[in-house]
């Protein structure tokens, strides 16, 4: 099936975007436009009568900014306050700028303990509906400011291709800080040849996106990688696409040749509790 006709049938959509491209490169402030860009399309995507979800990073990023540290801290405590004032400070932008086209956002933070435990699952997801059935734009992160070492996702690639499975979405679109997928580094590599569509992820793929990094998010290609193996065996179809220009997300959805697409190929055995605890018998 062509990327239109498949796009033309999708009802549920999880868009994640990362703090690199939330923030000025040069400065690391949100950089508004493009905030505003993002909000106007995912409005335009919900008024159009399908289901959305942005998972937003920026939270770290942001406190940062706020309390002018300028170093990546280090220090769990100083991070963890750093997102506690980052994220609302990001909700408040979004809430204006949704305000702006009538629409209405909601917070959800997650933890890897709301996904293992049963009931905080099942609360989550009959949340995540409830939402979705009143037209409200859900925005998810990983509530940064309380998680251990041990039960952190760590990244929101693995996290918004949790979320796809939890809500049975099926596109998760991973907007980032370059076009989609390489056969090399493309910064180091000139000859690096960018790859349209995955069919089936591979040991050999999964160690050749190792290595590509940014300094505010924490997403390489590796935990794409790894993202479209959880949103692929979910049932969803997941795109890599460049979110330096947010056009793209709306090219994507209209099915344009945008970004890598990594194609679905529902696993029935793919049980997310079992992913999340290693558990392969359950
Ligand atoms: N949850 C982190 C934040 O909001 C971002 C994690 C990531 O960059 O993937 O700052």
């Amino acid at each position: 099936m062509d990327r239109e006709a498949l796009m033309a049938q999708k009802k549920r959509i999880v868009v994640k975007i990362g703090s690199s491209t939330l923030t000025h490169p040069e400065t690391g402030d949100m950089d508004l436009v493009k905030m505003e860009r993002l909000v106007r399309i995912l409005t335009d995507i919900s008024n159009s009568g399908k289901d959305v979800v942005l998972v937003s990073s920026g939270a770290i990023a942001v406190g940062r900014k706020t309390m002018k540290i300028s170093e990546r801290p280090r220090k769990k405590s100083v991070k963890q306050a750093c997102a506690a004032i980052g994220q609302t400070r990001l909700m408040m932008v979004y809430q204006r700028l949704f305000a702006e086209y009538n629409k209405i956002p909601a917070q959800i933070l997650m933890t890897k303990l709301t996904m293992i435990h049963d009931e905080n699952r099942r609360n989550a997801r009959a949340t995540f509906s409830e939402l979705l059935e009143m037209g409200v734009i859900p925005i998810v992160n990983e509530n940064d400011t309380v998680v251990t070492d041990e039960i952190e996702f760590g990244d929101n690639d693995t996290l918004s291709a949790i979320v796809a499975a939890l809500i049975h979405a099926d596109l998760l679109v991973l907007l980032s800080d370059i076009d989609g997928l390489y056969d090399d580094d493309p910064r180091t590599n000139p000859d690096a040849k960018f790859i349209e569509e995955i069919d089936y992820i591979t040991d050999e793929l999964e160690s050749m996106a190792k290595g590509a990094g940014s300094d505010v998010g924490t997403g390489g290609m590796a935990t794409k990688i790894a993202a479209a193996r959880i949103a692929n065996d979910a049932g969803a179809d997941m795109v890599i696409c460049n979110g330096g220009d947010i056009k793209n997300l709306r090219h994507v959805i209209e099915g344009r040749n945008v970004g890598t697409i990594f194609r679905a190929h529902k696993n029935e055995n793919f049980h997310l509790i079992n992913y999340l605890t290693g558990n392969k018998e359950k």
